[in-house]
């Protein structure tokens, strides 16, 4: 490792030829977006001028520890969150810019264009209702069925998504299924549109092992089922291998690395992105490594260190001087590999 900060020009990320095993028509292009809490302690800088796109038929992840801004881009989107503000930047639906939607086009597009897994099933659904009715009721209300034809899909679609004898499940509570069913009918709600974009955060969290597998299984057999593009929000490294195309890797609000999944995994670029695979069992090689967990914990949104960020965790980090100094800007590691770090991964990995 060298003393010498190898800057590089920051540049804009080149996402628009990049695309993993989609058709390559842009859906959700996220430009340069900067969001905002305003609290009694301060301002949390949420989201921080992040850029991304997705493509039909591709799965892109996020990823990140809790409170690295993840879910809250997610919700940004969707225009989820009324307390947050968007300082700047765009969210560009079929290149439509998404905030200068009024609540009543952003309601036919949420559940209708774009839908949400949410990774709770139990406080998603209504404990009150069956969940036939629940899935039913998205078809009701965005494409404007009867009752028994959207019914009569509810059940299609509980069928889809592997419910074993869809039409009496359809008559259950959610109380009734178990954990996985429930986050099926989840699933099923989601997709009762044929949306073009489906967002789920974390939707196996909370599911054993085999049924997240399986649940998995079910998300990638629909997206290639109805043409569309996920976008996985996870802090689960081993997930996003299995499965994704392009990632993004997220720290304090911020995108600090980019890039296709391979690119990440075997050419990582970022020390917090090779701190998170460190602390994971090796994917596909040495099964006997030694787990290092990253050190310390993640900032406070609302007082972010000065400089990098990650600055206070980083290994390589070198203060006084550049690192606690410097805010570091995405640059191209190349091929439009991103990273938000001072060096190139020739300077700080280890040779
Ligand atoms: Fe570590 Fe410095 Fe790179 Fe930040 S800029 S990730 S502190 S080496």
């Amino acid at each position: 490792m060298t003393d010498q900060v190898s800057p590089g020009a920051p540049v804009a990320p080149k996402l628009a030829s990049r695309h993993g095993s989609g058709s390559g028509e842009v859906l959700l292009s996220v430009r340069n977006l900067e969001a905002v809490f305003e609290t009694g302690d301060g301002i949390v800088h949420a989201v921080d001028g992040i850029t991304f796109d997705v493509h039909r038929g591709e799965i892109f992840a996020i990823v990140g520890e809790s409170g690295s801004g993840k879910s809250v881009s997610a919700m940004t989107v969707m225009g989820l969150l009324p307390t947050i503000k968007v300082r700047s930047g765009e969210i560009l639906w079929k290149g439509e810019n998404l905030l200068d939607f009024d609540e009543n086009r952003m309601r036919r597009i949420r559940g209708g264009e774009i839908a949400m897994i949410f990774q709770d099933p139990l406080t998603a659904l209504n404990p009150v209702h069956t969940v036939g009715r629940q899935v039913a009721e998205m078809a009701r209300i965005h494409d404007g069925l009867s009752k028994k034809d959207a019914m009569k899909r509810a059940i299609e679609t509980l069928d889809l998504v592997g419910i074993p004898e869809p039409a009496k499940r359809a008559a259950m509570h959610p109380h009734e299924f178990s954990g996985g069913m429930r986050q099926r009918a989840m699933i099923a709600m989601a997709i009762m549109c044929k949306p073009d974009l489906l967002i789920a955060d974390e939707p196996t969290t909370a599911l054993d092992v085999t049924v997240q597998a399986q649940v998995l299984e079910v998300l990638v057999d629909i997206k290639d089922e109805i043409d569309s593009g996920i976008v996985l929000i996870t802090h689960d490294l081993g997930v996003v291998a299995g499965l994704a195309d392009q990632m993004m890797v997220m720290y304090a609000g911020n995108q600090v690395e980019f890039g296709t999944v391979d690119e990440i995994f075997y050419e990582t670029a970022h020390p917090y992105t090779e701190g998170l695979l460190n602390s994971i069992p090796d994917l596909v090689g040495d099964h006997s490594k030694p787990l290092i967990p990253i050190k310390g914990s993640p900032p406070s949104l609302i007082n972010r260190p000065s400089g990098c960020a990650f600055h206070p965790r980083c290994s390589y980090a070198r203060v006084p001087g550049v690192c606690s100094e410097q805010e570091p800007k995405l640059r191209d590691e190349g091929q439009g590999h991103m990273s938000a770090c001072h060096f190139t991964s020739v300077d700080w990995k280890p040779q």
